[in-house]
């Protein structure tokens, strides 16, 4: 394309579509965004460069579960932004030890691993699961395996997307990282079946989120709990997305009583202001880790950690949690009534819902493109389904708000 002085992808932008143009112009086209540029964002409503307000039924993927710019998370960045934002981990700063014992303490864990996206987050509890079991476990160097679940979504990078089962995800990227297996999420025996004397891991998501909030079977969770510690690996819990909160639990292992040794947390625990991602669990495998081994120059900065305490702070009082369970079984309630008339099927715990839409109705991406133009933000993952997960600080109007125009838009 030859820009000419009046394309919009080259002047000062004007209207959304300018905005959009210069997005379409100068960044990949990795991602596919509704036609809504926005400009503020307060609470569950954001508002776009035309002064429209949409009220957020994303919630940045649950990166946003205390809403946008909670006032105490804003608080505890700008005043952190008053003192020092980054030291590297060079030297020591007065935020990160405290960071790790309160996320520790929170979670009820023992040591702490912080690093910056969810992505890197995963990496790093696979680098660890692999070490210690060629350490403590005497897997022999370099051929330890780790068991995955179909229809994953744990990230972006190479070695993540070497275990993914979404074709559009991996085409095109290899050569991929070896050392993995996948089984059918939810099947316990096909996981048990899938570990040899090298497994060192078996990595899952309470909830499958990206797959379309995938519920496994009751008793899924503690079967997979059962099988490890029969076979002495570890149990890797992704609670990037169904952690903190969202599902009406600290973290979705904890509704089915499961604990697991590793767990992978990012998304809202840096507030939705900075990336913030950890893994967390037992001393005894995070402390496989020596000098120079792993590192993040980001990971654990001052700000993220000040963000990051704030958070723990939200958490800590229960709130979010209640908020979670109680306007969830009201969405649930709701969104039930609409099965058989536009929805095949509601999956999903707390204030998160997969919203299947039944065949011949719209597509995923038609619902969210007329929720967008009645003023609700919503996305869709997979084909079919709406992902449902407002902000954990909407109020039950504004809450009935949002379902009442999917009902609009899918009620047939
Ligand atoms: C979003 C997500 C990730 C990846 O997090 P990024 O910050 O996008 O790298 C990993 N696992 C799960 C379950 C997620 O939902």
């Amino acid at each position: 394309m030859t820009l000419t002085a009046d394309h919009p992808a080259t002047g000062t932008p004007g209207g959304a579509a300018d905005y959009i143009a210069l997005d379409e112009h100068w960044s990949t086209h990795n991602y596919h965004p509704l036609p809504v540029v926005i400009s503020h964002a307060e609470g569950a409503w954001v508002t776009d460069v035309t002064g429209r307000r949409y009220l957020d039924f994303l919630a940045g993927y649950s990166a946003l579960n205390f809403g946008h710019r909670h006032p105490a998370l804003v608080a505890a960045a700008t005043e952190q932004l008053g003192r020092v934002t980054l030291t590297s981990r060079a030297f020591h700063h007065d935020q990160f030890g405290l960071f790790c014992r309160e996320l520790a303490e929170l979670t009820g864990t023992e040591m702490v691993l912080p690093m910056n996206s969810g992505a890197e987050a995963v990496e790093s509890a696979l680098k660890v699961a692999r070490k210690w079991a060629h350490e403590v476990r005497g897997v022999p160097d370099g051929t330890a395996e780790i068991v995955v679940a179909a229809s994953n979504f744990h990230g972006r990078t190479t070695t993540v997307v070497s275990f993914s089962t979404d074709p559009v995800a991996r085409a095109g990227f290899g050569p991929f990282t070896p050392g993995f297996t996948v089984v059918k999420y939810g099947d316990a025996a096909a996981m048990a079946a899938a570990i040899t004397e090298r497994t060192a891991a078996v990595l899952v998501e309470p909830i499958q989120g990206e797959a379309g909030v995938i519920v496994p079977p009751a008793g899924y969770l503690r079967e997979v709990r059962r099988i490890c510690d029969e076979h002495g690996v570890l149990m890797i819990a992704d609670e990037i997305q169904s952690g903190l909160a969202r599902t009406g639990d600290l973290l979705a292992c904890d509704h089915d009583g499961v604990r697991a040794d590793l767990y992978t947390l990012g998304k809202a625990l840096g507030g939705g202001i900075v990336p913030v991602s950890a893994v967390i669990g037992r001393r005894d495998v995070l402390g496989v880790l020596r000098p120079g081994q792993h590192g993040s120059t980001f990971g654990g900065n001052p700000l993220a950690c000040a963000v990051g305490r704030a958070v723990i702070r939200l958490l800590a009082t229960g709130e979010f949690q209640r908020r979670s369970r109680e306007l969830g079984a009201h969405l649930h309630a709701r969104l039930g009534e609409l099965v058989g008339a536009g929805v095949a099927e509601v999956r999903g715990r707390g204030l998160w819902a997969g919203v299947e839409i039944s065949p011949g109705g719209p597509t995923g991406r038609q619902a969210s493109e007329a929720l967008a133009a009645r003023g609700v933000l919503c996305k869709e993952t997979q084909d079919t389904t709406l992902r449902v997960a407002p902000p954990l600080v909407i109020s039950r109007d504004e809450l009935d708000r949002g379902i009442d125009t999917i009902a609009e838009v899918l009620t047939r």
